[in-house]
């Protein structure tokens, strides 16, 4: 009754948009009268308004409207219906357009599209396959071009080089998977000139329901072989036998050398190899020197596996169940499933226990579709089916769902299902009823849920004799062709849901006449909005046609809802054999047990979304950081401030304990020397005391200036490199653990407790412990980094080196392949330069 008074919502937002489509319209005769030429230069012209003057895009709208739909006139004799402007207004302000099959979305889009593009921060496109990025962005490409804005196209199998070039055009078109693959990838890189991304400004997701809503489900995961294969992990394990333990030591007993391979701090959990354990390494693995930086990951498994037999003890630290290493909570006793160590050492366990190692091919990176394109400044998206989702767009992106009123009037027919008994009634009723299309000469479009039953239908019509295309989704290019070619007199084509999808069907000659395109449906799918897409391949701009959906009883969707309620209906009318029924209540019925699923799966993608928010939290956080690392001019401030983080950590509390008992100071002063190699100053050496803040600051700084010096002009990616390089390591190992964590929160009796929060408690939790790792395992790198005098230039030189300016070509081909040698080269067993009279490989070569 309200509605009927005053419109529905969608009418009196429609109805706003009038003024402007009137103020549009009254701009033609303006813009008809332009040149070819003054189209780049208004462009132009607009550009520089929108970025130097801060001028409003809305304000823009009208006028860039009617110059658009101008230019569409002129570059492809398409001009831009009334309605289409609404579309490209509802795109503009960040919501959904819902038009139907056949209305333009393509061209929609370019309104929305060249107005955005003025703001030169890039638009992007999103279409649902490469066949349809690379064909719309040629085809629209011609308005683009006559309006003098640059168009790139990101497919499978581009060089970065030429993704960075689509990316920097005005205008990109693209499939999601290479939007969002393109934006995991950029954050795996080293080197900001390496980015082929800029900022998200704006999208406009072509087919947004089936992105955001059929593709939400599965995330984009780029995932690789971890770097230490289980292989490893075995082959070290089997060196830990080979190495005894050194009696320990009085801490005050600085003189008696160790007796062993390795030391044990039982209490720290922390092992180090002795002089005499490192080269026994080196011999076991046949390598030459253990402390060579491309060996730092043996070093690191070493000393983990050497943690997993020493300091783990099974039954007592964690359990092997079902083939799975897990660990016990150390003050409760209880197991605790899904939990996992980092850095290697759970795996290192793993291999110790014999069980499989967890490594393999594991997660590098991972995002959502959601999360990604929530990440844009304005999302926007078309379709011809979004109105029965339009609650979800709204509460999980926020966005908007207009429905647009079609060009002309709808005429299709829609019949009532018709349903049958039996799976078997029901097909041999369709393959009569394409057999009836066939000879009467009406196209006709049969869908089906699986290839599985196109190809059924496909064997009855052969015995039927009567020619026909099967089509799978699987050759886009191909079927695109096909479908295109459906509405023609006599074909039969059977498709999957996704077959051709983004592509209309034109009615042939005298197909008009002949009722126009037929639509069959093989059953009702549990979507709604699927069975809409399938019916509105037919009744384009006006068109005639019909459509109809043959059920059975026993169907997927009829079984699991209500269908025995049906029966009983159906019963009651005196059903017979072979006969369908068409019944208004039964279909109603059958929508009301859709919008259950609909509901039902909704829930399902909202409950994954809360856990993805975890992640997703942790990821903006890490991209970040890393985006900082990347850009930043110095690594001064950063590297001085993880510094402290280390100190406050490790160190403060230590400090502050009035009554620090001995063992605690001696853990302390491991850890510093661990971490930071003080050891390497008398002043630590000679005292049995903690150092105090300043001047642990001062020895760091000093380490870090020793190490400046030995790499001029080179140290400030030294720091760089080691720290994103230290940040993607420990991110990698993290996502493993979220992942575990994840997958064990649901075993985890939690009685009370609900897992989602406890999966964010723990969640957040793991993250800390990783940026602390990250600021730890750069610093250790730091601190023990030697330089050695014979280092080539080039192994620290990135590929575009702007930030340091040559002088002329000449000089910089010098530059790069001058090989600095400011220090004698050494053997490894001379004495060492320094004077202290060890050899150089047990002193600095160490
Ligand atoms: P949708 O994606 O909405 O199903 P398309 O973008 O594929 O529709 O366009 C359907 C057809 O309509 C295309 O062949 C296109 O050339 C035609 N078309 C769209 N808009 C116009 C227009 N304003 N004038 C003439 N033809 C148009």
């Amino acid at each position: 009754m309200l509605k009927f008074l005053f419109g529905s919502k969608n009418d009196r937002y429609l109805k706003k948009l009038e003024p402007i489509i009137a103020q549009i319209n009254d701009l033609e005769p303006q813009m008809q009268a332009l040149s070819d030429e003054d189209f780049p230069a208004k462009i132009n012209q607009w550009k520089d308004e929108v970025q130097n003057q801060g001028r409003d895009l809305d304000d823009l709208l009208p006028e860039c409207f009617a110059l658009v739909r101008e230019a569409g006139r002129r570059a492809m004799g398409m001009r831009h219906y009334d309605v289409q402007l609404i579309g490209g207004m509802v795109l503009h302000q960040g919501k959904i357009s819902e038009m139907k099959t056949g209305e333009g979305k393509t061209l929609v889009a370019t309104l929305a599209v060249v107005l955005n593009a003025l703001s030169c921060k890039g638009v992007h496109v999103v279409t649902v396959n490469d066949y349809l990025a690379k064909r719309d962005a040629e085809w629209m490409g011609q308005l683009y071009g006559f309006l003098g804005l640059t168009v790139g196209v990101i497919v499978h199998g581009l060089s970065d080089e030429e993704r960075k070039a689509a990316y920097a055009s005005d205008i990109t078109y693209g499939t999601n998977n290479e939007f969002g693959f393109d934006y995991l990838r950029d954050n795996m890189k080293f080197y900001k000139e390496q980015l082929v991304q800029r900022e998200l400004n704006y999208a406009i997701v072509d087919e947004v329901d089936s992105i955001l809503i059929d593709e939400a489900r599965t995330p984009l995961i780029i995932s690789g072989a971890a770097d230490s294969a289980s292989g490893l992990y075995q082959r070290i394990n089997g060196l830990v036998p080979s190495l005894k333990m050194s009696t320990p030591r009085d801490p005050e007993d600085k003189d008696t050398p160790p007796d062993g391979d390795f030391e044990l701090d039982e209490k720290g959990k922390t092992i180090t190899l002795t002089d005499a354990g490192v080269e026994k390494c080196e011999e076991l693995l046949g390598i030459d020197n253990l402390f060579d930086p491309q060996h730092i990951s043996l070093q690191h498994h070493i000393l983990q596996a050497l943690k997993a037999h020493h300091c783990f003890h099974l039954d007592v630290d964690y359990m092997v169940t079902e083939g799975q290493v897990v660990l016990v909570d150390e003050f409760t006793g209880r197991p605790m499933p899904g939990r996992r160590l980092s850095e290697g050492l759970h795996q290192a366990i793993e291999a110790k226990e014999g069980v499989k190692v967890e490594s393999e091919n594991q997660t590098l990176a991972s995002i959502t579709f959601q999360n990604y394109f929530r990440m844009y400044e304005k999302l926007a998206g078309m379709t011809g089916t979004a109105d029965t989702e339009s609650v979800e767009f709204n509460q999980i992106y926020g966005l908007e769902v207009i429905v647009i009123p079609t060009h002309k009037d709808m005429i299709r027919k829609d019949h009532p299902d018709a349903i049958f008994k039996s799976q078997q009634e029901k097909y041999n009723a369709i393959a009569l009823d394409i057999q009836d299309c066939y000879k009467r000469g009406q196209p006709v479009l049969v869908g089906t849920v699986s290839i599985e039953k196109s190809e059924l239908i496909s064997r009855m019509l052969k015995k039927l004799k009567v020619p026909h295309n099967v089509l799978n989704a699987k050759h886009h290019e191909n079927e695109a062709q096909i479908v295109a070619e459906a509405g023609e007199k006599q074909k039969v084509t059977i498709a999957t849901n996704m077959a051709g999808r983004g592509t209309d069907i034109k009615l042939g000659e005298g197909v008009k006449e002949l009722g126009g395109l037929h639509i069959l449906g093989t059953e009702r799918h549990e979507s709604r909005r699927i069975d809409n897409q399938l019916r509105g391949r037919s009744g384009r701009q006006g068109d005639p046609g019909s459509s109809r959906f043959y059920l059975a009883l026993d169907d997927d969707l009829m079984r699991l809802f209500g269908s025995d309620r049906l029966k009983g209906i159906m019963e009651r009318l005196g059903m017979e054999e072979g006969q369908a029924i068409e019944n208004k209540m039964v279909s109603g019925a059958i929508e009301k047990s859709q919008t259950r699923v609909e509901n039902h799966h909704f829930e399902i993608r909202k409950q994954l979304l809360e856990y993805d928010d975890v992640m997703n939290q942790q990821r903006h956080a890490i991209y970040e950081l890393r985006r900082d690392l990347m850009s930043a001019e110095s690594m001064d401030g950063i590297v001085e401030e993880y510094a402290e983080d280390l100190f406050e950590e490790i160190l403060s509390p230590a400090l502050a304990e009035k009554n620090l008992d001995d063992e605690t100071k001696a853990a302390v002063r491991l850890r510093l020397e661990e971490v930071f190699d003080f050891g390497r100053y008398e002043g630590f050496r000679n005292s049995d005391e903690l150092p105090g803040l300043d001047q642990a600051m001062a020895w760091t700084k000093d380490i870090l200036k020793v190490l400046e010096a030995s790499a001029p002009g080179h140290y400030q990616e030294i720091l760089r490199y080691f720290l994103l390089e230290s940040l993607d390591r420990n991110w990698k190992e993290h996502l493993l653990n979220m992942d575990h964590l994840r997958d064990g929160i649901g075993l985890r009796g939690y009685g009370q407790k609900d897992p989602k929060q406890e999966y964010k408690r723990e969640g957040f939790e793991l993250f800390q412990e990783m940026i602390y790792t990250i600021k730890e395992t750069a610093m250790r790198a730091f601190c023990h980094l030697r330089i050695e005098a014979e280092v080539k230039e080039e192994e620290f030189q990135h590929e575009t080196n702007e930030d340091v300016e040559y002088q002329d070509s000449e000089s910089s081909r010098r530059k790069q392949t001058t090989v600095r040698r400011d220090a004698p080269k050494v053997g490894r067993n001379d004495p060492c330069p320094c004077g202290s009279g060890k050899k150089y490989k047990k002193c600095c070569g160490k």
